[in-house]
């Protein structure tokens, strides 16, 4: 039990508390003063007296959501306000995903999917440090925690990013691994699925890996076949994470391709065995289509696939590849070298499989939104808003509850927030209010930058960020290092 404070900053009342833990909810008071929760009652109102009272009668009163997976890197220099997220209730997002980050890297165009963050003009952090002091020197809304990506390290020790690391460009890659640890990197990303990682094999990863177990750090993973081959994929993953002795997440699972529909059963089961002996987690995000850079190879299998942008052919946004081939009167490999550089959703996934993983025991949400796309995957808008109201209260796939703590407590355990995803004295002000009965996504495939509805109110560090429907201009974000004192 803590005292309860006279006097607090700001006093959020009446509403119902969901604390992140998963436990069922309860009216209670919140009591903020700094950046921390200093108190958690029954009528805190009446003994309580606060600079600021907000009524949150008929609301629920939860942990700011933490988005498991991002690639908001440079989103958060070139767009501070974070309202696709923030407006979504989400107080703090994991960068540096699928092996892309923006730095270490500087001075060159970016290999795809590195692009997806930016060209050459935003490369520009030779290491991981510099890109934590220009993001604290202009904060965001929201708080980061970074990954270093495996790709970048590539693209910064090699010439060639295309073949194996030889022993010399892999004791470069562990140089500039560890500097980004020492920064407070919370671990590092792998994107072996794609062109510029694919040639690393299974041991260049296991070496790097290896440097994270010192700092407490994490390996989260695009496997390397998230489609025919996916249990291939988690064996290697699994095998990685033994090897190198430190705890894995295997990022936005998925099945994806019809003849994969279905795995999930036999992939589920082969991670809930792992866990009896290493510490393995996993993000997914509510749709059956997902999105990245145009690639020919990831055409085939799609059910459809839809253009979010074309440095060539920007009028191309939005609208069907299929029929911009037929207008050009070309073959699939043409139509994406004209294309290109470009981004694509795909449409490969089954409702089943996405059900069965979103169920599964402590599964994370990660939104894997794209902010720099200009026809976007509509979870950049709506990934936490279609869980609470699509999954949770509509299909009824887990309570309410549940839905939270995949957001919240679980992500601050899995990535070592410490003081982050939970309602209670002590922790820290990241807080959202929302509507139970509304809350929904309102982002789709054709309007794909739809804010979210009944989200009313999101504190970041006990400062008021989102309200009214909009951003209140306030930065109190901040880099949310590995909290080694707890290893
Ligand atoms: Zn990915």
């Amino acid at each position: 039990m803590s005292t309860v404070p006279t006097h607090c900053d700001l006093l959020i009342h009446s509403g119902d508390v969901i604390d992140g833990t998963g436990a069922a909810r309860a009216h209670l008071d919140v009591a903020v003063t700094g950046d921390r929760i200093v108190a958690v009652g029954d009528h805190l109102d009446l003994h309580v007296d606060a600079t600021t009272k907000i009524d949150a009668s008929g609301l629920i009163v939860a942990p700011g959501f933490i988005d498991a997976h991002t690639h908001d890197d440079r989103a958060v220099l070139s767009g501070p306000d974070m309202t696709p997220k923030v407006s979504q209730g989400v107080t703090s997002v994991v960068t540096g995903n699928c092996g892309a980050s923006l730095a270490p890297f500087a001075g060159r165009e970016p290999p795809p999917p590195m692009n997806l963050l930016g060209d050459a003009s935003w490369y520009r952090f030779p290491t991981m440090r510099e890109y934590m002091a220009a993001v604290e020197a202009s904060p965001p809304a929201l708080n980061l925690a970074p990954l270093v990506g495996h790709t970048a390290l590539r693209a910064a020790a090699m010439d060639d990013v295309y073949r194996a690391a030889t022993t010399a460009e892999i004791t470069h890659m562990e140089v500039l691994l560890d500097e980004a640890l020492e920064a407070g990197c919370i671990g590092m990303s792998t994107g072996l699925a794609y062109p510029p990682a694919v040639q690393a094999p299974t041991g260049e990863v296991v070496a790097l890996a290896s440097r994270l177990a010192a700092h407490g750090g994490i390996h989260t993973t695009h496997m390397r076949d998230e489609g025919a081959g996916v249990l291939d994929s988690i064996r290697e993953t699994l095998e990685i994470g033994e090897r190198a002795g430190v705890p894995v997440v295997i990022s936005h699972h998925k099945c994806s391709g019809r003849e994969s529909w279905g795995l999930s059963r036999e992939t589920l089961a082969a991670i809930a065995r792992a866990r009896s002996r290493q510490s393995v987690d996993l993000d997914v995000y509510p749709y059956v289509a997902s999105s990245t850079v145009l690639l020919t190879d990831w055409i085939a299998g799609a059910e459809r696939v839809l253009v979010t942008w074309s440095a060539p052919h920007p009028e191309c946004k939005g609208r069907d590849f299929e029929s911009i081939r037929s207008e050009w009167g070309c073959g699939v490999e043409e139509a994406v070298e004209r294309l290109s550089p470009a981004g694509a959703i795909y449409f490969k996934m089954d409702e089943e499989d996405l059900r069965r993983i979103l169920r599964f025991q402590d599964a994370m949400i990660g939104s894997d939104g794209l902010p720099h796309d200009t026809f976007p995957h509509p979870r950049l808008w709506g990934t936490f808003p279609r869980v609470l109201g699509h999954y949770s209260r509509e299909l009824g796939l887990f309570s309410l509850e549940e839905a939270v703590h995949r957001m919240t407590g679980v992500p601050a355990r899995v990535f070592g927030l410490t003081g982050r995803g939970a309602v209670r004295p002590g922790a820290f002000a990241d807080i959202v209010l929302f509507d139970p009965e509304q809350v929904a996504d309102e982002a789709d495939f054709s309007v794909p930058t739809r804010p979210a509805r009944g989200i009313y109110q999101v504190i970041v560090n006990g400062m008021q960020v989102w309200r009214g429907g909009e951003w209140t201009g306030a930065r109190p974000g901040r880099i949310l290092r590995r909290d080694r004192a707890e290893d």
